[in-house]
């Protein structure tokens, strides 16, 4: 359908030039035209007026001597012309001169333009005094004109549809001009002849120029149909690479919103299962016992990292990526990052060195958890691949901002792997994995933390040698932290000061409120916060939280987000504007959902903190100590 539309389809372009092409081939036919039988017409005319001029030498010579006697005495007026006695002598010597030629009619006028004489009788006696032709021989020139008659009367009688030429032509007599002559002779038949062949050549040129016309159309459509089919064939490839990439996109953001999910469901038993091996540490245990538990208390803590590089990397391939940034102190930062890591170079037996250059040390505008993110990944990853030698982290001042270096001594990249490296679940060679461990993710997840803070990163390095993977960041300096309390804000960032001067003993007064719904994280939240020292109630969902929290005064509440019937953020809208008793109470959030929006989310709700499932005894003791004793 579309193709039939296409081929009958001329475009505005197309369209316009076959008009004007028309008109073109119009005008020049017109004008040839035009041009031929003029000049044909006058060649006629010549070649008549040649043959007239020669007959009126002879009429001059030979027929004026005997004419002359028989025409009226000079100046003797119209009545004596028409009445002159001589006429049909005059008449018969004049036809007689014409019998002889292609002539059809004579006049003859005096030099004041009186007719003297006409073969047609009638016209004798006209004045043609105004006539040009007339005016013009009386001087001396000759003039002839080709006209058409439809009827005129000749020697022999009335002729019709002809084509005269009519030439005045002056008679000399001793060089003077004595009187004007004006002859017809009719030419007709080579007119007619010339006309056919006209006819003919136009016949001839009328298909010519047709068949060019046609030939610059086709070849101006074929043009233009190949410029529209290029036209829309690129079309189509806009449209399908258009929609190759919607496509592409929606199945990354499924496979993100995939992954979100998967880690977040993977975050609420792994919670489980690394609070129960700490509790089960806890306990008393032979030596065997408690080395299978450690392993699965480690165990755990590496899937988890797992799990959170997985779900970071899903977020920022969704573009969900949220950073913070706030004044940081940089070498605070690093020393940290440091002293983190040195417990495994010590058990390698390697050095871990840090350098920071005095301009970069001090406190700059960034964001400081993604920026101590890439420095544990790329440090992690040099002392991984650092089995002698050292480890150095360099921090130098750039001119927009702040360097970041790991250096170490290990065993390299081969020059071939380094522009894939960055790149998610790559790994130099396969069997890296069975040696140290690793998915291949935390590279990837490092540039695009980089990347998206506005920096760039990237490696220098010599297989057998060493490598040295580096970041620049642009950052502001800072004369010092502005605000030390990070994402919360300063009103809910504080406990509650009526709270902070109470008794700082975990007593029976300081009751707790579990809110959550699984049955593991049941058990061991309440396990750890007895081990603590707290007692607490349980609230299997949002409904039973809020019905808890209008009856019973609680010192703080510990609050799953997911959970069946009413989750966390209602019951804690619910408690803040219904439970008057705990209307102020510190309600922390329990949560496997570890995005900023989340955390907005809790904040906007009326939460005070969160906890990070899976969280350790520490992190549930430190923040207790937070808002339960205040110091
Ligand atoms: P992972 O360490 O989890 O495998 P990364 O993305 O952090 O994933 O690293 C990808 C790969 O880059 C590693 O598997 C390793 O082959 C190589 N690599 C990273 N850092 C170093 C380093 N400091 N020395 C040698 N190879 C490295």
């Amino acid at each position: 359908m579309i193709k039939i539309w296409q081929k009958l389809y001329l475009s505005h372009g197309v369209l316009l030039f076959s008009a004007l092409g028309l008109l073109a081939v119009l005008a020049s036919l017109t004008l040839t035209w035009t041009l031929v039988s003029r000049t044909t017409q006058d060649s006629v005319l010549g070649t008549t007026e040649a043959a007239i001029f020669t007959l009126t030498e002879v009429f001059a010579n030979e027929v004026w001597t005997e004419v002359r006697p028989l025409l009226p005495a000079h100046d003797s007026g119209a009545e004596a012309a028409r009445s002159n006695p001589n006429l049909a002598k005059l008449d018969e010597r004049i036809r007689h001169f014409g019998r002889r030629t292609d002539i059809v009619k004579v006049k003859l006028f005096d030099l004041k333009g009186l007719t003297l004489y006409s073969s047609e009788s009638r016209q004798i006696g006209e004045d043609k005094s105004r006539n040009e032709g007339f005016i013009s021989a009386r001087q001396g020139k000759p003039a002839s004109e080709l006209t058409f008659r439809g009827s005129f009367s000749a020697f022999d009688g009335e002729l019709h549809d002809r084509n005269l030429v009519s030439s005045y032509v002056p008679i000399h007599d001793a060089d003077a001009v004595v009187a004007v002559v004006e002859i017809y002779a009719d030419r007709t038949t080579s007119i007619e002849r010339t006309n056919t062949e006209l006819r003919k050549l136009l016949n001839l040129l009328v298909p010519v120029f047709l068949a060019v016309y046609l030939g610059l159309i086709f070849f101006v459509r074929q043009a233009d149909l190949v410029r529209r089919n290029h036209e829309l064939s690129l079309l189509q490839v806009a449209e399908e690479s258009a929609e190759a990439r919607r496509l592409a996109e929606n199945a990354n953001t499924v496979k993100s919103q995939f992954l979100a999910t998967m880690s977040h469901e993977i975050r609420t038993p792994m919670n489980g299962v690394i609070g129960m091996s700490h509790l089960l540490l806890d306990t008393k245990l032979d030596n065997e016992q408690r080395e299978f538990v450690q392993h699965i208390a480690l165990s755990g803590k590496l899937l988890l990292a797992i799990i959170n590089d997985i779900l970071d990397l899903s977020k920022i391939e969704a573009g969900r990526m949220e950073f913070d940034f706030q004044p940081f102190a940089v070498s605070e930062l690093v020393n940290k990052v440091s002293a983190l890591l040195s417990t495994r170079t010590t058990e390698k037996g390697i050095s871990l060195t840090v350098s920071i250059t005095p301009e970069a040390s001090g406190h700059f505008i960034g964001d400081s958890l993604r920026i101590r993110q890439i420095l544990l990944n790329l440090a992690g990853n040099a002392i991984k691949f650092t089995d002698q030698g050292a480890v150095r982290i360099s921090v130098l001042r750039t001119l927009t901002g702040v360097r970041f270096e790991v250096a170490d001594t290990g065993i390299g990249i081969p020059a071939e792997a380094l522009d894939r490296l960055f790149t998610s679940f790559t790994q130099v060679d396969a069997s890296t994995t069975r040696r140290f461990g690793g998915t291949g993710l935390g590279l990837a997840i490092s540039k695009s933390l980089a990347e998206g803070m506005g920096g760039v990163i990237g490696v220098d390095s010599e297989e057998g040698v060493g490598s040295c993977f580096w970041f620049e960041l642009p950052m502001q300096a800072t004369e010092k932290q502005e605000n030390s309390s990070g994402k919360l804000p300063a009103q809910v960032a504080q406990p509650i000061t009526e709270e902070r001067s109470s008794d700082a003993h975990h007593d029976e007064t300081r009751r707790l409120l579990v809110v959550e719904d699984n049955k593991v994280n049941q058990k061991l939240a309440l396990t750890l916060l007895a081990r603590l020292g707290y007692s607490a109630d349980l609230a299997e969902n949002g409904i039973e939280a809020v019905k808890a929290a209008t009856n019973t005064r609680y010192s703080l509440i510990l609050m799953d987000m997911q959970m069946p019937e009413m989750d966390g953020l209602e019951a804690t809208r619910q408690i803040r504007a219904h439970a008057a008793i705990n209307s102020n109470v510190p309600i922390v959030a329990l949560t496997a959902n570890a995005m900023e929006s989340d955390r907005q989310a809790c904040l906007a709700a009326g939460m005070n903190d969160f906890l990070s499932k899976p969280f350790s005894r520490d992190s549930l003791a430190q923040c207790l100590e937070r808002w339960l004793n205040p110091v």
